[in-house]
């Protein structure tokens, strides 16, 4: 998907100065976190973080929104969060793809949080900000030190997300890259960007666990690699532990040794620093000490560790149960791999590999290894490698469905489902006696047919006659780790089957895929009235369907000015079917229901006196 436009970008130079390097496509990986966001980039074959002007690469993920529109982004930032907290947003990815009832329960929230809409905006001394607009002040932050560091323009980003978010928090991440000026090359699991970073896609296959212990969440992945393709198999976790409850750990521990009565909320965000540094420095030293109001404080290693314990054993409990959702056992796990910050504490990687049974892969930086399977993955996707080499397709790019009536298209598969994956859906016969029925696989996210793109046709033929509405055909979709789709319909009461295999992005550019995706946001209002007009005309149909049915089998129980006045209404009705006024079509179906009432009436009741016969009234009822 990306050669294609890879090609016409490549630089030709005059024969001699040809030089491999010039013509490397710069690529980066963003691991954009809650707590801290790193960019990285392959370099002469290389994945390495990319650094600040002070050495850092990691950049904390916080936003000082201040007066006479003076943003702040990182380090810099971090200090308003004590000074001026409403304007200072510390945990962005918190609110992203949310709406406002889903946000408005979020526990100790210091910001201004305003409705708009459906969404939600901070409240801020640069004005109301959507959680996009913050992340994007991130991804731009990162995109310029990548820009600074590899001097030149880039191709695009691999940008991570947790394994659980959901397609409109997907969404709203890349909106925020490409408010950014970044092209999204894809949205990668946070887990598999870790296990890319391991190389354990050149592996055999196997199921990994993926523990990941942040600043303030963890989350535990279980990954299985077959066939070149990453596929998660089941997510847990708790978005309300990580280091921060470590940190807290300490705190508690310092009050209570110094005997600390009220404190003031400076004193309390100092001594939250301060417990930080010590926590991390009883990482690789046995005691750790500083100076808290007055007094020293000073606390061992085994203390800490014993204090830790527990929140350790909480983090097993949720791995054990991600491991039970996937089916899998603890010896079937390959792979352990270690991510996030808070696993260098050495009591995590010990408890974390006692439980299963064996060492943890802990030998690249777990705060980069997100970020470095990233930037292998963009490397790959903007071609700096041949075309043998495999591209992990974990995701569906576009949504898949089917055409229904009235030229609507019935996604079946959702954009950025994770593959490979098996959906089916029922669908039913429109007439009276229908014995085949075409199907038609479409892609895209467009409502209408003629917006999505064709992937291919196929009848199912053979369905017994029944009454409209009483065959039950279930389409099924399955794409396979390659991306290849096939699609099969099955008539559940007679067994009649047909199907077709399809190759569903074959052919799309990323281009045309973006002008799907934007098309798709932009036409959103005139799709829904599109679908509300082609929705009232199958209604429409349906109604004078289920009439001329009915007075196929039934005409002689009406008199003629009764059969008039229904032909009557069913030929308004006809008239105004292909109106483009939807209001005018239900009047016209009203009218139609409303003039053959007692038709239906005279019917039923003659249904029932059959069945008194001793005859069987499922027959009649339709
Ligand atoms: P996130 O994924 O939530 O953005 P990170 O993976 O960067 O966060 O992890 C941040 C957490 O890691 C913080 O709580 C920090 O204190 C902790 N951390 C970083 N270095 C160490 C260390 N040497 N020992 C213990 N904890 C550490
Ligand atoms: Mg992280």
């Amino acid at each position: 998907m990306s050669g294609c436009k890879v090609m016409a970008l490549l630089q030709i130079s005059e024969p001699g100065q040809a030089n491999a390097p010039h013509q490397h496509k710069l690529s980066i990986g963003i691991d954009l976190g809650t707590t801290n966001s790193l960019v990285a980039s392959v370099q002469s074959g290389q994945s390495k973080v990319l650094t600040d002007e002070n050495n850092k690469a990691i950049l904390p993920s916080v936003v000082h929104c201040g007066k006479d529109n003076k943003l702040t982004v990182g380090c810099d930032a971090c200090p308003y969060a004590k000074t001026d907290p409403t304007n200072t947003i510390i945990s962005v990815k918190r609110f992203m793809g949310l709406n406002y009832q889903e946000v408005r329960g979020f526990k100790n929230c210091p910001y201004n949080l305003v409705e708009n809409g459906n969404n939600v905006q901070f409240h801020t001394a640069m004005g109301n900000l959507s959680a996009v607009e913050i992340s994007s002040t991130i991804l731009t932050s990162l995109k310029e030190r990548a820009e600074k560091s590899l001097g030149g323009d880039l191709m695009g980003a691999v940008i991570t997300v947790p394994a659980y978010f959901d397609d409109a928090q997907r969404q709203a991440t890349k909106d925020a890259a490409t408010l950014a000026g970044l092209n999204t090359l894809r949205l990668l699991n946070e887990p598999t960007a870790a296990a890319v970073a391991y190389g354990l896609e050149s592996g055999e296959e196997g199921v990994h666990a993926v523990y990941d212990l942040g600043g303030g969440t963890f989350d535990i992945s279980i990954l299985s690699f077959q066939k070149g393709v990453f596929k998660v198999l089941s997510t847990g976790g708790d978005s309300s532990l990580g280091g921060d409850d470590f940190d807290q750990l300490i705190i508690d521990d310092c009050i209570k040794m110094l005997k600390l009565g009220d404190l003031t909320p400076t004193q309390i965000q100092k001594i939250k620093q301060f417990t930080r540094t010590a926590k991390e420095t009883l990482t690789d030293n046995e005691f750790a000490e500083f100076n808290c109001i007055e007094a020293a404080y000073r606390i061992s290693k085994s203390k800490f560790e014993s204090l830790s314990e527990a929140l350790i054993k909480r983090t097993l409990l949720l791995t054990k149960r991600a491991l039970r959702d996937a089916q899998i056992t603890i010896d079937d796990v390959k792979d352990i791999i270690m991510v996030g910050g808070s696993t260098r504490m050495p009591l995590v990687r010990i408890m974390v590999s006692d439980l299963f049974n064996k060492p943890v892969l802990c030998s690249i930086n777990p705060d980069e290894v997100v970020a470095k399977g990233a930037a292998i993955q963009a490397n790959l996707l903007v071609g700096n490698k041949s075309q043998d080499d495999m591209l992990l397709l974990d995701v569906l790019p576009l949504s898949l469905g089917l055409e229904t009536m009235g030229g609507l298209v019935e996604k079946v598969v959702h954009r950025n489902t994770t593959i490979p994956i098996v959906r089916a859906q029922e669908f039913t016969t429109f007439k009276d006696g229908q014995t085949a029925m075409s199907i038609h696989v479409l892609q895209g996210e467009r409502e209408l047919v003629k917006d999505c793109r064709s992937l291919g046709k196929f009848e199912l033929r053979g369905i017994p006659p029944m009454v409209a509405g009483n065959a039950r055909i279930r389409v099924e979709f399955q794409v396979d780790a390659d991306g290849l789709l096939s699609v099969s319909a099955t008539e559940q009461t007679s067994g009649v089957k047909a199907d077709v295999s399809i190759k569903p992005s074959y052919g799309l550019s990323d281009s045309e895929m973006e002008k799907m995706l934007k098309d798709s946001i932009l036409f959103a209002q005139d799709d829904i009235k599109a679908r509300q007009l082609h929705e009232m005309q199958v209604e429409a149909d349906r109604t004078m369907e289920a009439i001329d049915s009915a007075l196929a089998k039934d005409k002689d129980m009406l008199d003629e000015a009764m059969l008039d006045d229904i032909m009557h209404a069913r030929s308004q009705l006809e008239a105004v079917v292909k109106d483009k006024d939807e209001k005018i079509i239900k009047d016209k179906i009203d009218n139609l229901e409303v003039v053959s009432a007692k038709f239906v009436e005279i019917r039923m009741n003659s249904t029932i006196s059959k069945a008194m016969k001793g005859r069987n009234v499922e027959e009649f009822q339709k």
